[in-house]
Formats: structure tokens, sequence, C-alpha cells
């Protein structure tokens, strides 16, 4: 938390008015610790002033599903189809092996390095707030956010097993049964974590999907959150595999049914992907108020739709994140955006003012922060601002449109946190991006090195 005022100035600011988007032109942003305090015409005095033409103040952008880790550990090597068994899902084969791996073989310090390089690329990408599920046996998340500035929910996974592995047909299965010990190593980190450095940091109940978690378990997991008041996330119907297993498990529910059957389903609920739902599934989930994690990049990787609009089409609360891969929330947008439209065969859906909202208010909706998300007087101060002078991004009719279309990640020029500026002119301002960047990769490396990540990235 900062004492400090800051005054930025915006050639576009925005804003809302009675719940539609409206961009002020020619203002300026005023925040006083950790709160937005006026938005003005007049320039406002202030302990730092931020005056540069072009530029557009934007409430700060969440990205609620990522995973610095174990995306890491699969990047440059699953495109084209690489590390993959008939275009199947690589969470099983790849991902959640090598991220357990990778953590046992690693120090403290190597976990802090590859932490701290995700926050790097979150930061960048223009995101304030993220929403990060990660294996317990990585705390080092909570210290690397803590130290960076960002704001942050936590998520340590839980399991029914440590250990889930995928068979031939895809269909997972369990080693072992160590839920409670999962939901023990929750609670010792939300007793550290929960409202650590002004609220900053907080947790999420993340039982890891549906596969992986058995009844009790998910049951367990929704009982201690809404004890707790924190809110649930999951990844949810991933892919054609995931909705076979537990319609065989679990009297032929489809995965959503299934959390529905044991009460997860729910406004307080926030669900990765759900790409394989059905129509009645997302009508359902629209019923109970329950939120779908857009991630369209890592999909289309593969060959598959994750279609912002569909999800939108049947009234569910969509918002966006970039699960891990290609932390860049304007480029996410922009997938969204085409995915959509391809999708559909429509140029009117998803459109810019949809995706911010889907990135803002809709986001801080889904968390129940009404503090968050939104440019007004009282608003805690998290801010993305971008720079629109960029030779491409001109000439400039709707600033809107611009940064769904035309912009990206290279164009963010400063995130503020809680009234505290982490990234200007583009650069990390709390900590050493080279240094960061190179230990990182390095420690990735270490993995890379392992015969089982070599053999893996060779099948
Ligand atoms: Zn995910």
């Amino acid at each position: 938390m900062t004492e400090q005022s800051t005054a930025i100035f915006g050639s576009f600011v925005l804003t809302e008015l009675d719940g539609a988007p409206r961009v002020l032109r020619d203002h300026w942003v005023l925040t006083e610790g950790g709160r937005i305090a006026a938005l003005t015409t007049e320039r406002p005095r202030a302990d730092i002033v931020l005056d540069a033409p072009g530029r557009i103040v934007l409430p700060g952008l969440m990205n609620l599903h990522n995973h610095c880790f174990s995306e890491a550990v699969a990047r440059t090597h699953s495109e084209d189809g690489a590390g993959r068994k008939n275009n199947e899902s690589i969470v099983y084969t790849v991902l959640l092996p090598l991220t357990k791996r990778g953590i046992e073989i690693l120090s403290r310090e190597e976990r802090m390095a590859v932490a701290r390089l995700g926050i790097l690329q979150l930061l960048k990408g223009g995101a304030t707030s993220v929403m990060e599920p990660f294996r317990n046996g990585i705390p080092e998340m909570f210290d690397a956010a803590e130290e960076m500035g960002i704001r942050f929910w936590g998520a340590p996974y839980l399991f029914s097993t440590a250990d889930a592995k995928a068979d031939a047909s895809g269909e997972v299965t369990y080693a072992g049964d160590d839920g409670a010990a999962d939901l023990a190593a929750w609670d010792a980190l939300h007793a550290r974590w929960e409202g650590a450095a002004h609220g900053r940091i907080r947790l999420a109940m993340s039982p890891h999907a549906t596969d992986t978690c058995a009844p009790d378990l998910l049951r367990a997991c929704a009982a201690r959150a809404r004890e707790l008041g924190v809110p649930i996330t999951t990844h949810l119907a991933q892919s054609p595999q995931e909705v076979a297993t537990i319609g065989r498990r679990h009297g032929g529910r489809t995965p959503a049914e299934y959390l529905d059957w044991l009460g997860l389903l729910a406004p307080d609920l926030l669900a990765a992907h759900c790409i394989s739902s059905s129509d009645s599934d997302l009508d359902l989930m629209a019923a109970r108020g329950a939120t779908v994690l857009n991630c369209p990049r890592v999909f289309a990787r593969a060959g598959t739709t994750a279609s912002y609009a569909r999800f939108r089409a049947h009234d569910v609360r969509t918002v966006i994140g970039t699960d891990g891969y290609n932390m860049d929330l304007l480029g996410e947008m922009n997938a969204a955006a085409l995915i959509s439209k391809i999708t559909t065969g429509r140029a009117d859906v998803a459109t810019a003012p949809e995706l911010l909202g889907a990135v803002t208010r809709d986001a801080a909706a889904a968390v129940g922060r009404n503090d968050l998300g939104a440019i007004r007087p009282g608003a805690t101060a998290d801010l993305t601002v971008v720079d629109l002078t960029h030779p491409h991004l001109q000439p400039l009719h709707d600033p809107l449109r611009a940064l769904a279309w035309l912009a990206n990640r290279a164009n963010i020029d400063a995130v503020m946190v809680d009234g505290r500026l982490l990234l200007h002119g583009g650069t990390l301002l709390v900590g050493d991006e080279h240094a960061i960047t190179a230990a990182g990769a390095r420690a990735i490396q270490r993995i890379w090195d392992l015969p089982e990540a070599r053999a893996a990235f060779a099948g």
C-alpha cells in the first residue's frame, strides 16, 4: 500500500454511465493512497504525475485464470501438435506430471524464479489482478505475488489423488486418495496468506477438475470455501474425454451436472474452459449464476474453438483469462473476438466494449469485488494504461476497438495496483526484468533437462 498520490492524464479514460461504457476525453485520474480520489479536467496536484499524450486509462485488467508454472513447462514444446498423442489434451500427459517433478527438483529460489517470471509476464500483459491455480508444492507463488505487487488470488490445487494419470483412452485414474491432505495444505496456506499485503493477497478454493476430484472432496471444498467466504475455481468440461469419464463414473451426469449435484454450481464458482459443455449445461450454469473462464488461445493452439460468444449466447457470465500461455490480455481479447466471430459467422458478437467489460467489470463481479473493475471516485486504485501513440494504433477513431483489434501487450504503458505503480514506460519498476527473465528461464531449463521431460516432449 502506498501513501502517495498519483495523477495520470488520459487522452481517453474508460468509465461507465448507467452500466454502459463511456470514454471521457482529456481527463485526469487522481489516486490517493490505494483509492481513486477524483476524475477531473483540471491538472491536480500529486506526488507523481504521469502527463503523456495519447494514453487510455482503463480499470485494471483482471486475468482470472492463469498458470505461471505449468504452462512455462510446456512453452514452445507443445505447439504445432508437438508432445500430443492423437491431438489430445496435454494436461495429464505433460503439464501435471512435469510440473510435479519440477517442483521436486527445483530449489526454493528456483521456484521463486519461475514465479517471478510469470508475474512479470502478467504485469507486462496488462493485468493488475490474477487468479492463479497451482500445485500446493509451489507456495512461492504467494511470495512472488507479495513481492511484486500484483493483486493475487492464489488457488492451490486440491486433488483426490496427487498422482492423476491418464490411460491410453484418456481416462483419468486415481493412484491414491489424499484429498484430506490437500485440504489441510490449503488450510495452512489460507491461514498464512489470506488478506496479506493489506488484502491484496487472497485465496480461492481450487479443486483441480471434475475428473481428478471425487464427490467427497468437492463437497468438502464447497463447504470450507463458503465457511470462509472465498471464491471457488475449477476446470470444467475441458475435453470430450472428461465428459465421458464423468458420465461413466457418475450415472450419466455431465461434468456441469456433477458439480451441480454436489452444490458447487453457484455464483461463487469460476469454471475454466467449459469447451465440451452441452447447450443445456450452459443454460444450467447461467441459471445458477456461475462464471465461465474463457481462455481462447490455448485451445486455438490445438485446433479447438473456445468461443466467448457461445457462452454469452447462453447468458453465462464469461470472463477472459490467459491460462498461463501468452499472458497478454489484449491479445487474448483479440483471440476471443476473432474466434467468436468465426464460430458464429457474425461480425457483431464479442464487441470491443463487451470484451473490455469482461476483463474489468464482469471479472470484478465474478469475484464479488465491486471496488474493482471500474474507474470512479472511491474505487480501489487498480489501473492499466495503454499507449495509443504507436504507429500501428494510428490513425485512431475508436480507442476501444483499437485495444481489441490492433493493440497488444507491447503497448502497455503503466500498471498500478492499490495506488502503487508497478510498471511505467512499459518497464517493471519493482524488479530487474532482465535478471528475472534469465533466472526463470534457467530454472525451467532444469525441468526440460529431465529424462522424463525429453521423453514426454518427444512423444
Ligand atoms: Zn487452467
